[in-house]
């Protein structure tokens, strides 16, 4: 199977019904752009950025470096760089903090929110970096409007310390990823971001009650599960409504198994862990939807 998945890795996606498919890859280091021709993929649909926050908190200078590195490499097509995700699975010395329930406490947005003097570091490299490609920019783990309003207030502040200070840089789209049900069920507070990003890993954690992390709940884990499917449906109809773009950059993007489901609910655009491209597309050409 894989064989014939490279033959697919050159051509843009479609299923067999002709219906035209974006799929874009989910970056999580540097290095991951060096193995990747951008020929054979859509954009970068997801540019997680903890990477970054290793030991120490890292400054704006090197993350300009890394954002830029980015977009450049991927030239005209769009790169959509993440705030930095803490918290959870994924914790940060100097950032997070120990909870007694990490999936449900102080993550993503919510911890940028509280650290806003780290967050604004981030926006000014990313404003700075927008020059250098077509940036998009997404929030991760927003669960109310409130969140949005006040991480795009923070862009809006920063944009203007850069200008008074002549700098150049770029405001990019701003959009939030859809990784809690609440977003999930009621979107309709939202309709003023660019773009929704459906995070199929939290989203369906949340909505099955069963970490991500944890094999021995594996088998509840499962984007396939109506309940998930319908909610990712329901959120692209939302979006069509009012036209704002929806894609999906969670892992079951770039799973066979899952795809079908995906692309029934609604979805053409998806983003895939660089080593599931050629698979995924593959496995979009056998869907007949
Ligand atoms: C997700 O939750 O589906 C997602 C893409 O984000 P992460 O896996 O980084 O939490
Ligand atoms: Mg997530």
């Amino acid at each position: 199977r894989r064989d014939k998945a490279e033959t697919y890795l050159a051509r843009p996606a479609m299923t067999k019904a002709g219906t035209a498919v974006r799929v874009q890859v989910n970056i999580a280091d540097l290095s991951d752009v060096d193995g990747i021709d951008i020929a054979t993929c859509d954009g970068v649909g997801l540019m997680r950025t903890e990477f970054l926050f290793g030991k120490t908190l890292p400054d704006e200078e090197t993350q300009y470096r890394a954002y830029r590195k980015v977009l450049e490499w991927a030239g005209e097509k769009p790169v959509t760089i993440r705030t930095v995700d803490a918290g959870g699975d994924k914790p940060v010395p100097g950032l997070t903090v120990e909870e007694a329930n990490p999936f449900l406490g102080l993550r993503g947005i919510r911890l940028s929110l509280a650290r806003p003097e780290i967050l604004r570091v981030q926006i000014r490299a990313l404003l700075r970096a927008g020059i250098h490609g077509n940036l998009k920019v997404m929030f991760p783990m927003i669960a109310v409007a409130d969140e949005y309003a006040r991480a795009a207030a923070l862009f809006a502040e920063e944009q203007a310390g850069l200008a008074a200070r002549g700098v150049a840089q770029k405001t990019p789209p701003l959009g939030i990823m859809v990784e809690v049900p609440s977003v999930a069920i009621a979107p309709e507070a939202f309709a003023d971001v660019a773009f929704f990003s459906i995070g199929s890993n939290d989203l369906t954690q949340y909505v099955m009650a069963a970490a991500r992390d944890n094999t021995a709940v594996a088998h509840l884990n499962s984007v396939r599960h109506p309940a998930v499917l319908r909610l990712i449906a329901s959120v692209v109809a939302f979006g069509r409504e009012q036209r704002i773009p929806v894609s999906l950059c969670g892992d079951a993007g770039g799973d066979p198994a899952s795809i079908p489901g995906l692309l029934e609910a609604g979805l053409r655009d998806l983003s895939v862990a660089p080593a599931q491209l050629a698979m995924a597309k593959a496995a979009i050409a056998d869907v007949t939807v």
